[in-house]
């Protein structure tokens, strides 16, 4: 059996101490690890909205933690463990993460304390658009200083709401779509957002395999092929990641844990199967494909080349984590492996690609939705048919140079242009690749440095901390 988490540091002491790690390795000037370290502003509601014929209140937050780059940007959670501590320990890894792939956004997030499976869709439509109102009137909510995102219990159906609900407030508002991010495509929404964040993860592996020291380093060889990952909760950031591990670099996903237990196979689980098994059922048990175990925090600790914890946060805590065993952790939640048991993990070698980085996919694209709306048009329409042109052409030239003509294979990738979900993939692509190797080249660098949440924290803060000086605090 395992254990319950120790009593320890709250999650935002966690987040807290390990950028104060950071900030003991750097040379900061007096107050200014404070200063970046403190949450700006929180807001606090609570609201009736009427439920089979009561009123009932629902309480929320939303917190600024840096303003240094507007809008502030952060997805907005629907879970019952919701508070202030979570909601600011969050926005302060929202300010992070940005820092670290180049976002130019500070950080925020939100939260409401709700089950949202216990409501119908017109009652949480109803609890959703009163939420954003509140946070709208008090100026949490507005394409130019504050932008929310899907986060756990929500998607793009709530967004959807909270963007129209915005929309009716401010009719004049030539840039209401910029308000909020991973909309439905047909509200303005960019393809490739909901996927996003499970894409990044998948890209941040890709690029992790690129670099054989770095793979030695955790203990690992080879590529992704044939690696047995165990991947903890399969919502939309972990089914995805899963997915495409799976069908596109054939990795073998040995382990699903959800709510209700873990199913295992180590020939690789049909991780669509059970993704429809799931929604069927509401949990993993009874799935055809695999075995089946009561206790899926135990699984946690079954050996695997690579864990991905993709649901809550501090589920690797010091009461597990000396009974870890992988090589890597890929950090798909927020705050997945707490301060504690990172020291732990570190220790025992285990290498860690961090949440900031790691998850950052979504925020990735949620900045080209942003600019798609401020810019009132779709992604590739105005170039699409001109590359295909070009395209054409080359091929002509190929085969009249040659007198051999170009295979249809060959014929079908030079002449397609790329659309919306072409370009997004790519800048996706390249910010996760850009964004580890500058992580992998700090490690390098300073060699007090030890994993890669300090050099990616140091990055961070570097950014930020330039970004202060500048403009002043
Ligand atoms: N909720 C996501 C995160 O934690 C996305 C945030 C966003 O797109 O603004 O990174």
């Amino acid at each position: 059996m395992s254990e319950q988490p120790q009593a320890g540091l709250s999650f935002r002491q966690s987040v807290d101490h390990m950028v104060d790690q950071a900030i003991g390795l750097m040379q900061l000037e007096d107050g200014l690890g404070e200063t970046l370290k403190a949450c700006n502003s929180v807001l606090q509601v609570s609201f009736p909205v009427e439920i089979d014929g009561k009123p009932q209140i629902f309480t929320g937050w939303r917190a600024v933690h840096s303003d240094h780059r507007l809008p502030t940007k952060g997805g907005i959670r629907y879970a019952l463990q919701v508070d202030q501590n979570e909601v600011e320990a969050l926005a302060a890894l929202m300010t992070y993460k940005c820092a670290i792939v180049d976002v130019p956004f500070g950080g925020s997030k939100g939260g409401l304390v709700i089950d949202p499976r216990k409501y119908t869709s017109k009652q949480l439509e109803a609890i959703t658009r009163r939420f954003a109102r509140e946070l709208i009137s008090k100026g949490y909510l507005s394409p130019a200083k504050n932008v929310p995102a899907p986060d756990m219990g929500t998607g793009p159906r709530e967004m959807g709401w909270m963007v129209d609900t915005y929309r009716q407030l401010f009719p004049d508002d030539i840039n209401y779509m910029g308000a909020i991010t991973g909309k439905p495509v047909e509200h303005g929404g960019v393809r490739g957002r909901n996927e996003a964040t499970g894409r990044g993860v998948q890209f941040a592996l890709r690029e992790f395999f690129r670099h054989p020291e770095e793979v030695a380093r955790a203990g690992l060889e080879g590529t992704l092929k044939g690696k047995r990952i165990t991947i903890q909760g399969l919502g939309n950031v972990g089914f995805h990641a899963a997915h495409f591990l799976q069908t596109e670099d054939q990795s073998l996903i040995t382990c699903i844990i959800e709510r209700d237990g873990a199913i295992t196979n180590p020939e690789g689980l049909d991780v669509e199967a059970v993704r429809r098994h799931l929604e069927l059922q509401g949990g993993v048990k009874g799935f055809h494909g695999g075995q089946y175990h009561g206790d899926g925090d135990a699984m946690l600790e079954q050996d695997c080349d690579i864990l991905i914890p993709a649901a809550l946060e501090a589920v690797i805590h010091q009461g597990n984590a000396r009974r870890i065993s992988t090589r890597l952790i890929a950090e798909a939640a927020n705050g997945p492996v707490t301060f504690e048991a990172d020291a732990i993990l570190q220790e025992r070698g285990v290498e860690i690609i961090p949440d900031a980085y790691c998850n950052a996919g979504g925020v990735i694209v949620s900045y080209f939705e942003w600019v798609r709306n401020l810019a009132h048009v779709r992604f590739g329409r105005m170039e699409k048919r001109f590359h295909e042109a070009r395209g054409q052409r080359i091929i002509e030239a190929i085969e009249e140079a040659t007198g051999k003509p170009v295979s249809e294979g060959m014929q079908k990738d030079l002449a397609r242009g790329a659309d919306e979900f072409d370009l997004v993939r790519s800048g996706l692509d390249d910010s996760m690749r850009q964004a580890l190797q500058a992580i992998i080249a700090k490690r390098k660098e300073m060699p007090d440095i030890r994993n890669y949440r300090m050099a990616a924290f140091v990055i961070a803060i570097e950014k930020i901390a330039r970004s202060y000086r500048d403009i002043g605090y």
